[in-house]
């Protein structure tokens, strides 16, 4: 018996489509777009924010309360003041959101108010919340460990899909090589491997997987199209004054001209990529996009 049987293509030839709220879902023809700032800085930068990025077109909203950070000295989020924040802004604009569950011991909070449970890249081994996020009924977001083969990031969706849970959507983050100029080494090879051997979607995080603003546009058309099934972006609108992870955020500007070239990329790759606001496809000229 193969050690990943759940996950596997063979086991389950079609595509896995995973339902996000009433009206959205992820691996199908439709192209997924989730956006937003690194982290929930606070209520009015938030609201702002989010009502930017679905006026360009995104379709999930992102955040993190519960902020993994390397030093103990940075920001590590709101937490549930946070998690309140993210609730007003899906209220206000509809959207879905997305957050990250770093331990078991909040797995009961977030779940009250995320959309999407988000698996962090350095959490992707931990089996314990791995088996937690398997016993609920929310999609979940499996970031690739840093350091983690392809075959270990299936064998981490398959223990949340043992433990009941198949809404898993896969999600590329880069991973760290001998390569420092960028944040990480983005492995889109991955996309190609994981769609081979796996049914469950997949969408790749160019802002960590590349931590360099100029790099994320051409990066998420690559992924698009290598077969992702969408993206992850940071949006901030003042990058420079972020919290976190702001020299690899776009400014919602800058991301409305990336939707406009990913929705023409969309249409040749066999793909859509419909937006909540319409962007007007023929003008990629920044000025046009009133966010
Ligand atoms: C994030 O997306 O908020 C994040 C912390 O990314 P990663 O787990 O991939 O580092
Ligand atoms: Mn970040």
């Amino acid at each position: 018996m193969k050690a990943y049987r759940l996950a596997s293509r063979e086991e389950h030839p079609e595509n896995t489509i995973v339902k996000i709220g009433e009206q959205l879902t992820v691996g199908g023809r439709e192209l997924l777009v989730i956006a937003g700032p690194c982290a929930v800085e606070s209520r009015e930068h938030y609201l702002e924010a989010a009502s930017l990025v679905k006026g360009c077109g995104a379709h999930v909203l992102r955040g993190g309360a519960f902020k993994p950070r390397t030093s103990p000295y940075s920001f590590t989020g709101l937490a549930r003041e946070g998690l309140e924040i993210l609730a007003e802004a899906r209220l206000q604009t509809g959207l879905p959101v997305v957050t990250e569950v770093m331990d078991t011991r909040d797995l009961e909070l977030v779940y009250e108010y995320a959309d999407i449970l988000q698996v962090g890249s350095r959490n992707m081994q931990n089996y314990t919340l791995l088996h937690e996020v398997g016993k609920t009924k929310k999609p979940v977001l499996l970031k690739r460990g840093f350091a983690a083969t392809i075959m270990e990031w299936l064998l981490a969706a398959e223990h949340i899909m043992a433990a009941g849970n198949s809404q898993v959507i896969l999600c590329e983050r880069g991973i760290r090589t001998f390569e420092t100029y960028t944040r990480n080494t983005i492995d889109l090879g991955a996309v190609v491997a994981v769609k081979e051997l796996s049914h469950l979607p997949v969408i790749v995080d160019p802002s960590h997987g590349t931590g360099r603003v100029s790099m994320v546009s051409p990066i998420a058309r690559a992924a698009i199209a290598a077969g992702a099934d969408g993206i992850m972006v940071e949006v901030h609108q003042n990058p420079a004054e972020a919290l976190s992870d702001g020299f690899q955020s776009l400014t919602p500007a800058a991301f409305a001209q990336m939707i406009g070239e990913l929705q023409r990329l969309a249409e040749v790759v066999g793909r859509v990529l419909n937006t909540p606001s319409v962007i007007p496809k023929e003008k990629p000229d920044n000025s046009v996009y009133l966010c």
